[in-house]
């Protein structure tokens, strides 16, 4: 007890979301749990986002299906951005322990082989000295009990995503993804940290299909379908 109290003035607990001093008991401040906006209402059964605010009838997804538990904003936001740019174990592990209940309630009784995650270009990489794709799939196989298989990668340099507009999205990520690993036969979690038009995760879930997985069903810890933040 003594020793925890030591540790908590030299090394604080601090909130998973917005980095303030919290006591050592909790992962989470109280304003930020009452800013977690969880997904709800009627999702399209692709993509997860609100029923009529995607385009998968008109560009249909190579993946079987996306779900995730929190809209990209308030202090899910915060705890995306947390781990898009520190490697917080916490934070993931917190989003991961969501993003493991997404998996059990609406994958219920399906089995997974494997959980792969997207992959980032190789020198970005090594700039950042993380992938939080990878981190978010190491925190989700200690909830699922899942081994994470390190098969997709990135060979040739893209523009980041979130600069380009919806239609130019599909186009900045055609061909950019590769498998180095067996994936035939495997029924397989795909982890990102957001899922915006879905193109990132339906060209890594084509080139997984084309070495043969049985199915790509994905999670990540928000979808940017809804904003109360307009
Ligand atoms: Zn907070
Ligand atoms: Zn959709």
């Amino acid at each position: 007890m003594l020793l925890d109290k030591i540790i908590h003035i030299f090394l604080p607990n601090r909130c998973v979301c917005c980095n303030q001093v919290i006591s050592a008991q909790s992962s989470i401040c109280d304003d930020c749990a009452n800013g977690l906006d969880k997904v709800s209402g009627k999702l399209c059964n692709i993509c997860g986002a609100p029923e009529g605010s995607c385009d998968c009838k008109r560009h249909p997804k190579w993946f079987d299906r996306c779900v995730s538990p929190f809209y990209y904003n308030g202090s899910a936001k915060l705890a995306v951005l947390n781990i898009k740019h520190h490697k917080i174990k916490q934070t993931a592990d917190f989003l991961s322990k969501y993003m493991a209940q997404s998996v059990l309630g609406e994958y219920c009784g399906m089995t997974f082989d494997c959980i792969a995650f997207v992959p980032m270009f190789k020198s970005k990489q090594k700039r950042k000295g993380y992938n939080h794709s990878r981190l978010l799939a190491d925190a989700l196989s200690q909830y699922l009990g899942l081994p994470v298989i390190d098969v997709l990668k990135q060979t040739v340099s893209a523009k980041p995503q979130h600069l380009l507009p919806a239609k130019e999205r599909e186009q900045n990520v055609s061909g950019i993804y590769s498998v180095v690993g067996d994936v035939f036969n495997k029924n397989i979690l795909l982890v990102d940290d957001i899922i915006t038009t879905g193109s990132t995760l339906s060209e890594c879930a084509r080139v997984l299909r084309l070495e043969g997985a049985a199915g790509v069903y994905c999670v990540t810890a928000a979808t940017r379908g809804k904003s109360k933040e307009k």
